[in-house]
């Protein structure tokens, strides 16, 4: 298995990552997917990761980006009332793209310096978990379904972090799986292997997440009109802490979704290619 590298021609690199960041930066403003904080975050990440990777590292990260924006337009029209379990409101900050693509630009410079195959499977495999985490969301809260705790398996509320459902984890499994296709253009053997690598790592690294969802991760119970949440403010006043920690919040925890499924790829490398 062999990845082909693109490291010349850097400043025509630049000119195009420059073009491309324009364009995801306006389509999301006109589109009012991210707050402005989340829009200058996005354009400098875009800059970076098309700069010093090109098509081959961009194509998986904007390919999580635009489907998962679309599921979530399509998630919020059929299903809106889940909303008021989510933390973060209608349009994603800078701290939700950095929670999401803070990592990918470092291993994209890092690979740039030292190219290396197997940064490029681990980065593949961090976006598909990622992705994977973000449809079982959409997706799994889209349709009225039977949703359980990870953990304990008692029947909770659609939307409530640490729930898993039967639409949620096919989802999961076809946004790892989705992922893991934009990376055949720049795989030349054993396509099997990879797809079967970054898929599966992808798929663990949302379940990861929904463990790390079910037991640290802070929700409150709101005094006003007592739904679980994992806002700090709700109905206007300060809700209790139910359980987890406070510093745990979705950021947190989606970056170490991200975390899991890139350490998961290695290992399922090493199993493969024993
Ligand atoms: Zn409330």
């Amino acid at each position: 298995m062999s990845i082909l590298i693109q490291t010349d021609n850097l400043m025509i690199n630049l000119i195009f990552g420059i073009i491309l960041a324009l364009a995801i930066s306006l389509i999301s403003y006109k589109l009012k997917l991210l707050t402005t904080s989340g829009i200058i975050t996005t354009f400098l990440l875009a800059l970076v990761i098309y700069t010093f990777g090109t098509w081959q590292w961009t194509l998986p990260i904007v390919t999580f980006f635009v489907l998962s924006s679309l599921l979530s337009k399509f998630r919020k029209r059929r299903n809106p009332e889940v909303e008021k379990y989510f933390e973060k409101l209608e349009q994603r900050d800078h701290l939700q793209v950095l929670a999401n693509g803070g990592l990918a630009s470092v291993l994209v410079t890092l690979n740039y310096f030292y190219p290396s195959k197997l940064l490029y499977i681990v980065y593949v495999s961090m976006v598909a978990a990622v992705c994977a985490d973000t449809w079982s969301t959409e997706i799994g809260t889209s349709v009225k379904t039977k949703t359980v705790d990870i953990l304990s398996f008692r029947e909770i509320n659609q939307g409530i972090s640490g729930g898993i459902s039967l639409p949620g984890i096919f989802a999961s499994f076809a946004g790892a799986f989705v992922i893991s296709a934009t990376s055949l253009p720049w795989i030349e053997s054993n396509y099997q292997n990879n797809i079967i690598i970054i898929t599966a790592a992808g798929f663990i690294g949302s379940i990861a997440d929904s463990f790390l969802g079910s037991s640290l991760q802070a929700q409150y119970e709101c005094k006003v009109c007592n739904s679980v949440t994992e806002r700090k403010i709700h109905c206007g006043k300060e809700a209790d802490l139910l359980k987890g920690k406070r510093w745990i919040n979705n950021d947190v925890v989606n970056f170490g979704a991200g975390i899991s499924g890139g350490i998961f790829s290695l290992i399922i490398y090493d199993i493969i290619n024993g």
